[in-house]
């Protein structure tokens, strides 16, 4: 996969310059400890032009990202996003995965917060977990105690415990993990959020232990639209061993129906699943070709 070429433009700290021009301190905080945060945003060609879904949503909880974790947030979230805008018109991207990205200076000490930078790139890329539905098994792994790490925000460090997780369920031969937290109740994927549907009815982990999906959040939106009850609540893996279907949601992957956990597969077609008219409720959503509520 390539990210960039020799046209890249990429921001940072107010300018746009060549990727190829642009180097990371190899002393920098971020690099050796993870102490940095990062977003991951979609942008949709749409009859509209170009639109970044839910671009405050994104900006906003990378603000409260590096809040949770003391790096200092002195940036605007709408000229963020004005300059997000202008790094696709730059790049001449209309349908593109956006990647800010706050890091920090060179220090090898462990208190953090200085001099932080901010950077955005952006590139074109498919389905995050393809379009296939998925083999997926309960990870070795759990997410980390919430009191071991800011869960809720998105912190680079953190994603160590999603690349183990996703390596070892690969080498397993599944295509994703599914994580549980430190209680044995169902968390999530290394980088998406779970829903289960059972007898009618979404149910999906409260939040607490898991990232707070921006996807999940617009799932339970189209729920409440399209008169699917959404239950918040902690699930077991026997739950999800009795589900009906089961489904991925995140920016990346959106909408990833899954086929089986472990060795149970899910009873019900894809095609005849919630999540599967959640997806394309979603896929329209993003595309704008219908106006579900303007709120959404
Ligand atoms: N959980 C984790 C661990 C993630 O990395 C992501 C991707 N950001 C999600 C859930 C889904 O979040 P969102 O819908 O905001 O992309």
């Amino acid at each position: 996969m390539q990210y960039f070429n020799s046209n890249t433009v990429l921001y940072l700290n107010g300018q746009f310059q060549k990727a190829t021009n642009t180097t990371a301190d190899i002393y920098g905080q971020s690099l050796h400890y993870g102490y940095a945060v990062f977003e991951g945003i979609r942008a949709y060609n749409t009859h509209n032009g170009t639109r970044v879904f839910k671009a405050r949503e994104h900006f906003e909880r990378l603000k409260r990202s590096a809040e949770l974790v003391h790096i200092p947030f002195n940036w605007d979230v709408n000229d963020l996003i004005k300059q997000t805008y202008r790094l696709l018109e730059l790049n001449n991207l209309k349908n593109a995965y956006i990647r800010p990205l706050i890091f920090c200076s060179p220090n090898m000490s462990l208190i953090g917060g200085t001099k932080p930078s901010i950077m955005i790139c952006a590139w074109e890329w498919g389905a995050y977990l393809g379009n296939e539905q998925l083999k997926v098994c309960i990870s070795s792994y759990e997410r980390p105690n919430p009191k071991s790490t800011q869960i809720e925000a998105k912190v680079s460090g953190n994603y160590v415990n999603s690349i183990l997780a996703t390596t070892e369920a690969k080498s397993k031969g599944f295509d994703e993990a599914l994580l549980l937290d430190m209680n044995q109740n169902i968390a999530e994927a290394p980088g998406a959020n779970v829903f289960i549907e059972k007898n009618g009815k979404l149910f999906t982990p409260p939040l607490g232990n898991i990232l707070p999906g921006i996807t999940r959040a617009t799932v339970i939106e189209l729920c409440r639209i399209l008169d699917i009850e959404v239950i918040e609540k902690h699930l077991t893996v026997t739950d999800l061993k009795h589900a009906d279907s089961a489904f991925f949601c995140g920016t990346a992957s959106e909408i990833a129906g899954i086929a089986s956990i472990d060795e149970y597969k899910f009873p019900i077609r894809w095609v005849d699943t919630i999540g599967a008219t959640i997806q394309r409720t979603y896929k329209c959503l993003v595309l704008e070709k219908q106006n579900y509520e303007v709120i959404i």
